[in-house]
């Protein structure tokens, strides 16, 4: 990967507004004389991936951009912008000034449509600029979106739904400031409020870690329900793309996937050869937080998310 390297990703339907064919002119001009982040650097192959696509096949055609980008390109950044937006020379680098790999690597620019605004005089059309932001609205026979006619920066979350998914209570309206806040006596980390408002400020990029689980399983099928057990207590939280977790998940899929027999899920494998053998022929360490508590694990290696060794 380039840090920094972005790929300009835009669905088209054969073909381009001139707005944003002078747009991208001016940012790749722009570009080549400030950051390299498009164009300039040799081992950078995928600046621009333009794929045409009709309005029913938009989503798809997203994800194949995002699709590549992450597979192929070695583009760090993915902007993504529509063939009928004019936008300046300088977005690429304000948005990324404004993402953070950790708390914010998904970010937008808030784009505008002309919108008709009724009859002028002279039997003119009058057209006004809106953001294309949208909320949902709902009466008693009707139910969809409308247009957000007026936005503020600090207005980009709803105080009531925020507050409501915090299963402790810890965030408290602030309407003095139209904002939240978190006691932190209260607060477990549990992330939900975060799913709900981006803007929660609980992500810690020092500390946050990943988990492996393997081997649980809902079904009946076969075999009773099982607990997914811990494989790997921490990984580095690294995204955009994950690389120690990709990485663990690849080698425990392959050592699965040879070593199983038909049909025989991860979870029945393991019971069968043992977490001993699973362990050494994946190669994972294996530590204490792995361990159940020796004293009662006659009671508790069904119902462990840890295990107990033979
Ligand atoms: S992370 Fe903290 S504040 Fe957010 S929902 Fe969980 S407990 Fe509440």
């Amino acid at each position: 990967m380039i840090r920094g390297a972005v790929t300009i990703g835009f669905l088209h339907p054969g073909q381009w507004q001139a707005c944003f064919a002078n747009s991208l002119n001016e940012m790749m001009f722009y570009d080549a004389t400030t950051s390299n982040r498009i164009v300039g650097n040799p081992d950078h192959r995928f600046g621009l991936l333009g794929n045409e696509a009709t309005a029913t096949q938009i989503p798809a055609g997203r994800n194949k951009l995002a699709r590549v980008v992450l597979d192929e390109s070695e583009s760090e950044w993915l902007f993504i912008v529509d063939a009928d937006m004019g936008f300046a020379p300088d977005t690429v680098d304000r948005l990324i000034a404004t993402a953070d790999r950790y708390t914010r690597p998904v970010v937008g620019g808030l784009a505008f449509a002309h919108k008709s605004d009724g009859s002028g005089p002279f039997f003119a059309r009058r057209y006004r600029a809106v953001p294309t932001l949208y909320r949902m609205w709902e009466t008693d026979d009707e139910v969809g979106f409308v247009q957000n006619m007026y936005i503020s920066q600090t207005n980009v979350c709803e105080i009531p739904s925020t507050v409501a998914s915090c299963p402790t209570g810890a965030i408290r309206g602030d309407m003095k400031n139209k904002s939240v806040a978190v006691n932190e006596e209260k607060c477990m980390y549990c992330g939900n409020c975060y799913t709900v408002c981006p803007s929660m400020p609980i992500a810690d990029p020092d500390n946050d870690g990943i988990s492996i689980w393997v081997g649980g399983k809902v079904s009946n099928a076969r075999s009773a329900p099982m607990f997914s057990k811990l494989a790997i207590p921490f990984l580095p939280n690294n995204p955009p793309r994950w690389p120690e977790v990709v990485h663990a998940v690849k080698n425990i899929i392959e050592v699965y996937a040879t070593h199983a027999r038909k049909h025989e899920r991860i979870g029945e494998w393991i019971n069968r050869v043992g977490w001993e053998r699973f362990f050494s022929l994946t190669g994972i360490p294996f530590t204490d937080q792995h361990i159940d508590d020796f004293d009662l694990a006659t009671e508790t290696f069904r119902t462990s998310a840890q295990f107990k060794w033979r």
